[in-house]
């Protein structure tokens, strides 16, 4: 886990958000992707995937913590493979009532995969997620929020596997994904004449620009959660990444 989440989790922190959290939230959406983040870090340096890291179950566990001291639950979008390796993680999250949603099964980008690469993928997923959960789950988060503009086909595969809500697009400019100018609120996706609910990842506004408040990666993302605790109105999706 990054040294400013730790700090986040600290105890004295924590008293304070509880009280926001009482005083001030209608309603949050707590997302958690899971996923182990060092063998897809490794891909990226050297090429391939390295074993396992183990720091799953801990991280995953102080995050329950947590919300377990908010009297909270969350949506834990879980990688398939990651799911494969720490099964006892996912089976014990749905059992204390946390949803189990879909973070894809190899975490390979929307965009790197052809249409029927994606659904193999997610196929793999699904099945993976509802044997150990009990249930198949209804909403899924693509990897590095890989559904953009070039990749909006993915909708009508994710109807069909019977996914309720996505939560993938971020709205604002970026390198490698995002939508600039798409809703920053939840909003109903037609597709493959069904509906889908997008849920995006959280932004505020500034000056007429998304600045991103949700995602592991960005820097914004401890002080986006206290400004979407105080100051926003509806419903948004936030997510955090144990690294
Ligand atoms: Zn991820």
């Amino acid at each position: 886990m990054r040294a400013d989440l730790v700090h986040y989790f600290s105890d004295r922190r924590l008293a304070v958000r509880t009280r926001l959290w009482r005083n001030s939230v209608k309603l949050m959406l707590l997302t958690f992707d899971v996923e182990d983040w060092h063998p897809l870090a490794d891909e990226w340096v050297y090429g391939f995937r390295t074993t396992p890291s183990g720091r799953v179950p801990l991280q995953v566990d102080q995050i329950r913590r947590v919300l377990d001291s908010l009297g909270a639950r969350g949506t834990f979008f879980c990688v398939g493979s990651t799911a494969e390796a720490y099964p006892s993680v996912i089976r014990s999250l749905a059992a204390d009532g946390h949803e189990i949603a879909s973070h894809g099964y190899s975490h390979t980008p929307v965009y790197a995969f052809s249409p029927s690469q994606f659904e193999a993928d997610l196929k793999r997923a699904h099945e993976v997620l509802s044997d150990l959960s009990g249930r198949p789950p209804i909403g899924f988060r693509a990897p590095q929020f890989s559904i953009t503009s070039a990749t909006w086909w993915a909708f009508a595969i994710l109807v069909k596997w019977g996914y309720l809500y996505d939560s993938s697009i971020f709205p604002i400019r970026h390198r490698r994904y995002g939508i600039p100018g798409f809703d920053r609120y939840p909003k109903y996706i037609q597709a493959a004449g069904r509906t889908i609910v997008e849920l995006p990842l959280a932004t505020a506004g500034f000056c007429g620009v998304n600045l991103p408040i949700a995602g592991g990666t960005h820097r914004l993302t401890v002080q986006g959660l206290d400004t979407a605790g105080v100051f926003f109105k509806k419903p948004i999706s936030i997510n955090v990444s144990p690294h």
